[in-house]
């Protein structure tokens, strides 16, 4: 391993290819080989596993990720880095860098011919699409297994205090969701405005396309009550409450996930 991560590697990579980070694609490069290893040991990635990592940047995670897994295949959207990404993973034979942006990929066609029943997503997040690569991951019907993210510190922490989202509610339908670490925004070149954190999210099973419409429904207009945002879904949404056992005067923030399972349930008897 070249130990990419390490503070003069990184530098001495950036001056040779004239790089300078791309705030527009979100790059900070993680400058810290003990992080990196953390990363990939709250993966829990073994030589069965085949991991996707989302942005590899100049490859500081992505050798590692080699390393311990099966192969890796990373998407990154900058087409700058590709000449230092053939350099700097030329010894690793079992990754394949692609050169796409993650967001337009057809995720479950890509993921359906990996020949490995362990999928992972590995990724320290472009923070300006955070939000759309966990859902993305969360909706998927494939057969990803895991998502671990180092994403800015506060969204970590919301997420992992459960705080009510739709986010959170596909969390608590497919799995758990477990804070890992804070990450210092000083081992990043050049360095973010805060902190960041490392999550783990265990997928155990997908979540129906009908559930994820009543998620985001119930919280389409967040002060309104589940009364309100169910009249789309129902044509009486009173008694379908009623049905369910919940308290139409409820907000989407004050239901558990159960609640909105019922919900769904109860729709699809229509
Ligand atoms: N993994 C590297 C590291 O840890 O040092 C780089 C992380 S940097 C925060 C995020 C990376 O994601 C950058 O390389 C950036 O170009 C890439 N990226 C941004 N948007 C992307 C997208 N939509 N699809 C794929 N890669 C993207």
């Amino acid at each position: 391993m070249r130990n990419i991560a390490k503070k003069s590697n990184t530098i001495e990579i950036l001056n040779t290819y004239h790089l300078n980070a791309s705030k527009k694609y979100g790059q900070n490069f993680l400058v810290d080989p003990n992080v990196i290893i953390k990363i990939v040991e709250c993966a829990h990635i073994d030589e069965e596993t085949v991991v996707i990592e989302i942005g590899p940047g100049i490859g500081a995670l992505t050798e590692v990720l080699a390393h311990y897994a099966k192969h890796v295949y990373a998407f990154e959207i900058d087409e700058r880095l590709k000449d230092v990404l053939d350099d700097t993973l030329k010894e690793c034979t079992n990754v394949d860098v692609i050169f796409k942006d993650f967001l337009k990929v057809d995720l479950d066609a890509f993921v359906s011919q990996i020949d490995s029943e362990k999928v992972a997503v590995v990724t320290n997040t472009p923070y300006y699409i955070t939000t759309d690569i966990i859902t993305r991951i969360l909706k998927s019907q494939s057969k990803i297994r895991s998502l671990t993210a180092m994403v800015q510190k506060e969204v970590a922490e919301k997420l992992c205090r459960g705080e009510k989202s739709p986010v959170t509610m596909m969390i608590d339908y497919v799995g758990s969701i477990s804070y890992e670490m804070t990450v210092s925004k000083n081992v990043f070149i050049p360095s973010p405005h805060v902190d960041s954190a490392v999550f783990h999210i265990e997928k155990e099973r997908t979540i129906p396309n009908h559930l994820v419409e009543i998620i985001y429904g119930a919280f389409k207009q967040k002060r309104k009550t589940i009364l309100n945002n169910m009249k789309p879904f129902f044509e009486e949404p009173r008694k379908a409450l009623e049905n369910c056992g919940i308290d139409p005067t409820l907000r989407a923030q004050q239901l558990s996930i159960d609640d909105l399972v019922k919900l769904d349930q109860e729709r699809n008897k229509l």
